[in-house]
């Protein structure tokens, strides 16, 4: 095998395979090096997406939501069930071969695009020389004429709350429990946070999250992050703001968290602890010495806009570099390198990313809330539409939620989406098409939908943008 390739990937997950893939398809000689290995030693391409968070999580959301609406929404439908009751083994099998399945695909993904598979460590020396390191320690150099780094990210640990890899744990290891815990704390009330104490409290867990910030979903619009407090509450989250945890007491009874919040100092105790308080650059052993690559204060390596380090023809893409923690950023940042490597057009659009929170109902948005548009001082006008009036979603017996639009009072374009309700993930693609697009509110009022779909839903709120919605009061 040839030691001298085009470019070298380092980082198999939703940022390096597509970058791989696509600088294949572009005629280059590409090899990408992964390391990530699973609890039971076995390699796999695929990253934390793939094998311990986006996959594996909405696959447990998918078995625990059947589940929750089989035990509390199914008689509405006049469905009795009898003897329903939730398998874990079976459920945690199930997503383990839909995560193996997934990553195996990666492999065959790479053999038919001509990329070379090297599974095991990469660290990037001068020059553009990378040492690879096999699983089984034998070590060869390589030599590239474009590196791409997509190392990913690490959760972060939280001082006084150590992982212990049982009792208390990562995100990965909250999505590997074999029981259901009886009671359960989850720290942080972020995406990762809210998603896996939905799975656990479905399947019948007391579930506590702590949350330091006085808000929940900052980043969410105000309006939407309210209504999702509602839906938490009644799934029987008990979410706690404003409580800062410190420290943490093992015993042989389980832990006792201690949290401060304005009322002083609290305890709290559970079975299994989760520790979702965010993630960080992963860089660990990525770097030789004089490499030229910098990273920045927070630990991630320094990128230009067009995803460029700061030393020649090495690149940074994903989780490791600035920007928002998501797969699909990660791959858009990947596929756009490889074609920027092979000389082609390729842009990024960060102003269109979008943000899914799986819970339910779902949280889906794009672009800027109504809170940070009117920080800036821009003049808005806003079309809101509920679930409740729509045919399909009534139909559903889904009518929580609702779609929001804002758009310039000026212009009309369309500034902001923001969706809560059923399948919110998906709806939220037509309105990042229209931003994408620069699209106006009337833009949309003037697109056809189905009739009946939960996307006239978005149509609607498009229409109350200037007070013409037609199956809701326009207020
Ligand atoms: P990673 O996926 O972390 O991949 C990096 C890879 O590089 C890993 O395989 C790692 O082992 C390897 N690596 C690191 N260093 C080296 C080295 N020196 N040599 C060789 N290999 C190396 N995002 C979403 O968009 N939607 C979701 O629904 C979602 N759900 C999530 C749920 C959970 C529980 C978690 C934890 C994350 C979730 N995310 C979600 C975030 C998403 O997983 C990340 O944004 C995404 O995986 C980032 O991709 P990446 O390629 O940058 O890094
Ligand atoms: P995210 O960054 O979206 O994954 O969310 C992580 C959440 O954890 C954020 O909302 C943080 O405010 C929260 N957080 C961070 N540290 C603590 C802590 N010590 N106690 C409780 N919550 C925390």
């Amino acid at each position: 095998m040839s030691d001298s390739f085009d470019v070298i990937v380092i980082g198999g997950g939703p940022g390096g395979y597509p970058a791989a893939i696509r600088a294949a398809q572009n005629g280059l000689t590409v090899a990408c090096i992964d390391a990530w290995r699973n609890r039971d030693g076995s390699p796999a391409f695929g990253g934390t997406c793939l094998n311990a968070g986006c996959i594996p999580s909405k696959a447990l959301l998918e078995s625990t939501e059947l589940y929750h609406r089989a035990r509390h929404e199914f008689a509405a439908h006049g469905l009795q069930v009898a003897g329903l009751a939730a398998d874990l083994a079976t459920m945690q099998q199930r997503k383990a071969n839909i995560v193996r399945q997934s990553t195996q695909g990666i492999l065959a993904l790479f053999t038919a695009a001509g990329v070379t598979p090297l599974q095991g460590r990469g660290r990037l020396l001068a020059g553009r020389q990378v040492e690879f390191t096999g699983h089984d320690g034998a070590q060869r150099l390589l030599q590239a004429r474009h590196v791409v780094l997509a190392s990913g990210s690490a959760p972060t640990p939280l001082p006084g709350v150590p992982f212990d890899g049982a009792r208390i744990v990562d995100s990965w290891g909250a999505l590997e429990f074999s029981e259901v815990p009886r009671r359960l704390c989850v720290i942080g009330a972020g995406v990762i946070g809210l998603e896996l104490g939905s799975v656990w409290r479905r399947l019948g867990a007391e579930t506590v999250v702590l949350e330091a910030l006085d808000q929940l979903l900052p980043m969410a619009d105000g309006q939407a992050a309210k209504e999702a407090a509602r839906h938490f509450k009644r799934l029987g989250l008990d979410i706690r703001l404003g409580a800062k945890v410190t420290a943490a007491d093992a015993g042989a009874d389980g832990v006792t968290l201690r949290y401060t919040d304005g009322n002083g100092e609290h305890s709290v105790g559970a079975d299994r602890v989760v520790v979702a308080i965010g993630r960080r650059p992963y860089t660990e052993g990525l770097l030789g010495a004089d490499t030229g690559v910098r990273l920045d204060a927070r630990g991630c390596i320094e990128v230009d806009e067009h995803c460029h380090t700061t030393a020649a023809e090495v690149w940074a893409v994903g989780d490791c570099v600035r920007g928002p923690m998501l797969a699909h950023k990660a791959r858009e940042e990947g596929v756009a390198v490889a074609d920027r490597i092979a000389g082609r057009y390729a842009e990024v659009n960060y102003r269109t990313i979008p943000g899914v929170i799986y819970t339910a109902p779902e949280i889906a948005w794009v672009g800027q809330t109504e809170e940070q548009l009117r920080a800036a001082g821009r003049t808005l006008k806003t079309g809101s539409f509920p679930f409740a009036a729509s045919g399909r979603a009534r139909a559903m017996a889904a009518p929580a939620g609702f779609c929001k639009i804002i758009a310039d009072a000026g212009s009309d374009e369309i500034l902001g989406v923001h969706v809560i309700g059923p399948l919110a993930g998906e709806l939220i693609a037509e309105a990042v098409l229209a931003m994408e697009y620069s699209a106006s509110s009337e833009d949309l009022q003037r697109t056809i939908h189905a009739h009946p779909t939960l996307a006239e839903a978005l149509h609607e709120a498009a229409l109350a943008v200037d007070k013409r919605a037609i199956d809701a009061l326009n207020r």
